[in-house]
């Protein structure tokens, strides 16, 4: 098998950016301290690395950094959002709220819930994949404590407006939290709306591995932890902190801020190109989402008629790295939950691809994988004819 060389599976995770690396090397040799050691400046030097990264975080997002706690990543903060508000609310209520097409560490930490006892409403999506506000309405009753629904879908890129939602939430005493994973430092984001958001690293050429949970402080909200021990993180997430992976997530946030605009604009002149270059070579493709409220790199595609899972083995074999979904959900042959959620038929569902560009890729790399994709067509109208009808990717 080639190796891949051309990257564009960047909502599964990103490279880190060599400024990101650069900045983190430090922390793991000389300045190497444990943020929590009060008594000397070894545990001084860290701690004040960790302040640092937390306000570039915060600043991503319009926080203050005294409402981020750093975790392993989106999927411990989810779980901490989702468990730990339930948890400390149980005298409110025992209800929650999370969309169709929320990423598996929300709908498994929600059927987890739902085992212990809590109820659970899931709420449908509209088919570019917009959560239905009017059944958001509906499904609030007086024991909603909280609602969960994602900025970004990782699928289709669509962005939920957030800010309607919260309105909804915040007219009925409930708590949102939202899953901003793939929106974070791809489209302009505010925790005005929100009373907990999840982070993570790795999507924003940070490291794997660490991620954040922002939690509101005015009005505050009540989370038990869900790890205990030394009382980190305001008491909110025990453990020694990662802090040349913080250090790496506070760099990557900062350049992610003061080059999202550009960042946007480039990442979405290439998607426009790869998608109508997949027109031109297969007239009978669609994309998948909103046409507007998207993110810029995320283009689904479905080709009907074919074989995601071979489409993307032929791409590999090119050296060309897709997926048919979200990297959770691509091992397991089941259509994918999302596309299901937006009206695509199982056998769309299964011939739809992600295509996910990001910081790092070029025009070049696009006209590579649109030759390759004309290549597998063409040789795909050859196979037709073939007794066995059977595709060639
Ligand atoms: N939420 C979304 C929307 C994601 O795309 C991902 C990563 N695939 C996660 C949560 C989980 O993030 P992490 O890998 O940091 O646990």
């Amino acid at each position: 098998m080639s190796h891949s060389q051309v990257y564009f599976d960047n909502a599964s995770t990103t490279a880190v950016d060599r400024r990101v690396v650069a900045a983190m090397l430090p922390y793991f040799t000389t300045t190497f301290g444990n943020a929590a050691s009060r008594a000397h400046s070894f545990g001084w030097a860290a701690a004040d690395a960790v302040d640092n990264a937390r306000q570039q975080i915060a600043a991503l997002i319009g926080a203050d950094s005294r409402e981020i706690v750093f975790t392993s990543g989106a999927t411990e903060s989810n779980n901490l959002a989702l468990k730990g508000v339930v948890a400390a609310n149980s005298s409110r209520g025992n209800h929650l709220v999370i969309s169709a097409t929320e990423h598996q560490s929300v709908t498994d930490t929600a059927r987890a819930l739902e085992t212990a006892g809590v109820s659970v409403t899931t709420v449908g999506v509209d088919s570019q994949g917009r959560l239905d506000l009017d059944q958001l309405v509906a499904s609030i009753t007086d024991a909603t404590v909280l609602v969960s629904v994602m900025v970004a879908n990782n699928e289709v890129g669509t962005v939920n407006d957030l800010a309607a939602i919260g309105t909804i939430c915040r007219d009925r005493h409930v708590l949102l939290h939202t899953d901003a994973t793939q929106a974070a430092g791809k489209i302009p984001l505010s925790v005005a709306d929100v009373d907990l958001m999840s982070l993570s690293a790795h999507k924003i050429y940070g490291p794997k591995g660490v991620g954040a949970l922002y939690v509101k402080r005015e009005p505050r909200v009540s989370l038990t932890a869900q790890m205990d021990g030394g009382g980190h993180e305001r008491g909110m997430r025990s453990g020694t902190l990662n802090v040349p992976a913080i250090v790496g997530f506070g760099v990557a946030a900062q350049i992610a801020a003061d080059e999202l605009k550009a960042d946007a604009i480039r990442v979405n002149l290439l998607r426009d190109q790869l998608i109508e270059g997949i027109r031109a070579i297969a007239p009978d493709s669609f994309v998948n989402g909103h046409a507007h409220h998207r993110l810029p790199g995320i283009a689904s595609v479905t080709f009907p008629g074919q074989d995601a899972g071979r489409m993307v083995g032929a791409l590999n074999d090119h050296g060309i790295a897709v997926s048919t979904g979200s990297a959770c959900s691509s091992s397991t042959l089941e259509p994918s939950r999302t596309l299901l959620a937006l009206g695509l038929s199982e056998a769309d569902a299964k011939s739809t691809l992600r295509f996910s560009l990001g910081r790092f890729n070029t025009a070049a790399e696009v006209e590579l994988v649109l030759n390759v994709i004309g290549e597998l067509t063409a040789s795909r109208q050859c196979a037709a004819g073939r007794a066995d009808g059977e595709a060639l990717w």
